[in-house]
Formats: structure tokens, C-alpha cells, sequence
């Protein structure tokens, strides 16, 4: 990352064309595609560092018909699957237009960040319940800071400043209701009123809202779903809060899903925020291990649901459930698990007995359950719960055993201000908004009831290299 960011007090007095708000993924990939085309750009992001909840991703990034693909043998998958599959876990309430363009563009997006930009994948695929394909590409680091640091360094070489530090308080709109700028604060300035340190920003083209989720907003999250208190944990960074959504629906844009919040179902309640633990759930329990029920020893739903069937199926139990894998899974999965070891949140057993008497579970039902589960892997057959029984899927039995606890944690926002496929954010009466767009998790609709892993990132990509194109063109 370079040392040097733009400071506040060297915000530009002329118009620049393309104001971008918020310095993820979506953000800096509108900046790069506007500044490409030829505009001049600025980028305000409110925190003192760059890069919001995409940062601390883990840079999974789903994509059809890929080279890795046909390298781990998948020839199948395609455009049309990745939108069926989206669809399907969206429960139909996706907008169906939004996910054709963002399965149609996923390679391309792909293609974009290794290529373009240079971030090196590694040479795997993973799949992540609700895909019915391996499709998840995780870069070398195994984060979103490679793509973070890529992007930033190609925004620097275009000549592009990223203002931190500098939160942004309102849109300006001219008489006809254009968007036309923003006003921001140096970060304790006032909120709304023209307070003596808030700037007003002029934008000639237009203003492309970037601002990420609201999952770390209590009081908002709260009242869109009730249950979501402060009590659940989040894997979301403090500053994922929903000011600038609620400043977009202040002057008129249609607020769609907000309710749809989504649990992360494979974190640990024993690490705050995202921690180590969803490396294990995600990567290697869920694919090649059980869940289990510690108060029934028994298992008690497909592993490879989508997160929402998993998390409502985990909260039905009303406390943690244990996530078990053994040697060979973690083998196959071939993920390197010491970190979470070491900090306590997987835990390794020499032995079933053992595991059982940790967790609190009878012995005996563990044990006739994970027998049952490995006939059943031998068979090919999950007549229990129908989870999809990997080729690659062994049976439980090889020690050491490895576990962890979980329960779900406050983790995506499918709801947000509602984009047409051009990411121009469509106003409450239906028409676009001149010279207003949008995208990344600030948006709504795409993903419907449920989003699957690694799509966000797609997303974001997707849209928000149409936003910067789109904008540059006005
Ligand atoms: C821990 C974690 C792991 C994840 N892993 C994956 C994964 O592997 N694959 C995947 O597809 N998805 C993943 N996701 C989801 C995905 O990373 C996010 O949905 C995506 O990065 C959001 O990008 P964004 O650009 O929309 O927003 P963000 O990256 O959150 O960026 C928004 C930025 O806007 C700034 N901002 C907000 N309000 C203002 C304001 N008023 N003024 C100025 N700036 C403002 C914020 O500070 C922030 O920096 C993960 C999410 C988390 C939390």
C-alpha cells in the first residue's frame, strides 16, 4: 500500500467529473474503470485506512469456466448455473436481470483482478454450500488485501487521490434533483447542516455511492430484523454503519430487501469478528466434516446448505454446535489450520472419546452417528439429509480429530438501495436517478434471500466496474 494518502485539507475546490464514496473492492473498481475511461476521479473513504469490510475478506472469488476450473477437472459449469445456483438461494427474490449481468461478467471480473491487475490465485477451487460446483477462487494470501493493495496501486498510477479520513455527510443534488456532489467533514464534523467544517465537493459527471453494508449498525440492523441485537457478534469491521444508505433514501432512492441480513454460519462465538475459525467451518468442516448437535450427538442438517438453511437450522438448536473433521479432511482440504489451533478456536482430539467428553456429547451417539455418516459416504448417499457427497469425501475415522464450536455471526447485508444494470440507483418512483450510482454491498436485491459465498466479491467487481465505465460516459 503506498504511505502517502490525500489528506482533508487538500480536497480539490474545482469539480472533478467522478466522486467514488468508500474505498472497498466496489469503490476502488468503479475509480479504476472511470479514471480509465478518461475522467478525472477522486475517492473519499471516512476511515483513517483504506479498504472497508474487502480488506478483511478472504479474497474467495466465485467465477465460472476458469482455467483452475478445468485444472481440478470441473468441465460443467457455466454463466447459467452460477445464476441458477444464485437464484435458488436467493429463493427467487433476486432481481433476475442484476444476476445475469453479474454471472455473464463473473470470468471476465476474474480475469480482471488476476491479469489487469496482477493478484496470483492459488491453483484451487473450493465449494461452498448452495454452489453445486467448485467455482471459489482464494488468492495466495488468502485475503482481500492482495486486491485491496492491487487496486490501489493501479488508482495511484492513474493518477487518482484517495481522501481518508473523510466521511462523507450528505448528497448535493442541483434544482432538478441531479446529483451533482457530496459534502463532507473533516471526521468530527456536524452532520447535515452546514457546519463550518463541512466542504462541498462538486462532482460534473457523477457520484457512485460505494459505501459498503450496514452490518455493524445495531439500532439499523435491529430494526430491519429484530432479532439481530448486540448480543450476536459480527464478522463486519465497526465501520460498516448505514448513513450513506439512509442519505441516498433521504433524497429519493428506493430501499429494497433491507430485512434480508445474512448469518455467517461457519464462525466460532469463542474469537471476535471474523477470526480464524471460518477457515476451518467454511473450507474443511462443512465440506468434509459433520456438524453436530452436542445435546443429541447427532447430526442435523446437509453441511452443504446455503448459509441461511444453515444458520436457521443452528439458532433452531438455540446454543453452539461442534463442527468435527478428521486427518484426511484436512488433508484433502489441504488448508493450513495451525493459526486457529494455536489460538484455541479448533481444537484437536486423538481421539473421538475425547472430543466427546470436551464437547460435553454422549459418546455413544457421536460415535453411532459418525459411523452412519461414513457408511453413507461409502455408499455415495446421504439419505439422512441429502448433503452432496464429494468425490473427494472419506470417512470420519482418521485421528487426529479436529473441532470447533459454532454459532453465527452478523456477516452480509443483501439489502440495500436498489441499481439497475447500468448501476444507476433507481429512485422510489421507478426512474434512475441522474448522475447517482451505486454498488457492492451498499446495493440490494442481487442476492435475494441468501447470498452464496465468494458471489459478493463478483459483485462488486462486476458492478462496480460498470459504475465507473457508466459514469465516465455521462
Ligand atoms: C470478514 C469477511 C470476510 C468475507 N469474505 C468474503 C469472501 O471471501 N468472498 C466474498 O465474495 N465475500 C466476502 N465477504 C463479503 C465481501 O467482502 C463484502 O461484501 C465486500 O468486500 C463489500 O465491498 P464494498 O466495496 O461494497 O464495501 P466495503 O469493502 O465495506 O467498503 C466500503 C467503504 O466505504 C466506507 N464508507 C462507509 N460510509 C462512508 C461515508 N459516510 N463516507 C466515506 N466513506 C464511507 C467504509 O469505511 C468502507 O471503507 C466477506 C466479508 C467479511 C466481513
Amino acid at each position: 500500500m503506498p504511505d502517502k494518502y490525500s489528506r482533508f485539507s487538500e480536497l480539490p475546490h474545482q469539480a472533478v467529473d467522478v466522486i467514488v464514496i468508500g474505498s472497498g473492492f466496489a469503490g476502488l473498481a468503479a475509480a479504476i474503470e472511470a479514471a480509465a475511461a478518461g475522467a478525472s476521479v477522486i475517492v473519499v473513504e471516512k476511515m483513517l485506512a483504506p479498504g472497508g469490510n474487502s480488506l478483511i475478506s478472504d479474497g474467495g472469488i466465485a467465477a465460472p469456466g476458469t482455467v483452475y476450473q478445468l485444472d481440478a477437472g470441473i468441465t460443467w459449469d457455466s454463466p447459467e448455473l452460477m445464476y441458477r445456483d444464485m437464484i435458488t438461494a436467493g429463493e427467487g427474490l433476486n432481481h433476475p436481470q442484476l444476476v445475469k449481468v453479474i454471472a455473464a461478467g463473473a470470468k471476465a471480473a476474474f480475469l480482471w483482478t488476476e491479469e489487469f491487475l496482477g493478484v496470483s490465485y492459488k491453483n484451487r477451487v473450493d465449494i461452498f454450500g448452495g454452489h453445486s460446483v467448485a467455482r471459489c477462487h482464494t488468492p495466495e494470501s488468502v485475503s482481500g488485501r492482495s486486491l485491496i493493495k492491487k487496486q490501489i496501486e493501479k488508482l495511484t498510477s492513474l493518477g487518482v487521490p484517495l481522501y481518508l479520513g473523510t466521511p462523507v455527510k450528505a448528497l448535493v443534488q442541483d434544482e432538478r434533483g441531479r446529483v451533482v456532489g457530496i459534502k463532507v467533514a473533516d471526521r468530527d464534523g456536524g452532520l447535515r447542516s452546514d457546519h463550518a467544517d463541512q466542504t462541498t465537493i462538486h462532482a460534473a459527471k457523477a457520484v457512485i455511492v460505494a459505501a459498503g453494508g450496514f452490518g455493524s449498525d445495531v439500532a439499523f440492523r435491529q430494526a430491519q430484523d429484530p432479532r439481530l441485537d448486540e448480543t450476536l457478534m459480527s464478522t463486519n469491521k465497526p465501520s460498516a454503519t448505514a448513513e450513506i444508505l439512509k442519505e441516498c433514501m433521504w433524497i429519493g432512492a428506493n430501499p429494497v430487501q433491507l430485512s434480508r441480513i445474512q448469518l455467517g454460519p461457519w464462525a466460532s462465538p469463542d474469537e471476535k469478528g471474523f477470526g480464524l475459525g471460518p477457515l476451518f467451518g467454511d473450507y474443511v468442516a462443512l465440506p468434509y466434516g459433520v456438524l453436530i448437535d452436542p445435546a443429541t450427538g447427532g447430526r442435523f442438517v446437509n453441511e452443504l446448505s446455503d448459509r441461511k438453511t444453515l444458520a436457521e437450522a443452528m439458532l433452531r438448536n438455540r446454543h453452539p454446535v461442534i463442527g468435527i473433521a478428521d486427518a484426511a479432511g484436512a488433508q484433502t482440504a489441504g488448508w493450513d489450520l495451525q493459526p486457529a489451533v494455536r489460538k484455541g478456536v479448533v481444537k484437536t482430539f486423538a481421539s473421538l472419546a475425547e472430543l466427546a467428553a470436551d464437547y460435553g456429547i454422549d459418546p455413544g451417539a457421536l460415535q453411532d452417528s459418525l459411523s452412519r455418516f461414513n457408511h453413507m459416504v461409502i455408499r455415495g448417499e446421504d439419505c439422512d439429509f441429502y448433503k452432496p457427497l464429494l468425490n473427494m469425501a472419506a470417512p470420519i475415522e482418521h485421528p487426529p480429530f479436529y473441532a470447533m464450536r459454532f454459532w453465527p455471526k452478523v456477516h452480509y447485508t443483501m439489502g440495500g438501495i436498489q441499481i439497475d444494470v447500468l448501476a444507476r440507483v433507481i429512485h422510489r418512483d421507478q426512474y434512475p436517478i441522474d448522475g447517482l450510482f451505486a454498488a457492492g454491498e451498499v446495493t440490494g436485491g442481487i442476492h435475494g434471500a441468501c447470498r452464496l459465498g465468494s458471489c459478493a466479491i463478483t459483485e462488486c467487481l462486476v458492478m462496480g466496474r460498470i459504475a465507473g465505465q457508466q459514469a465516465a460516459r455521462l
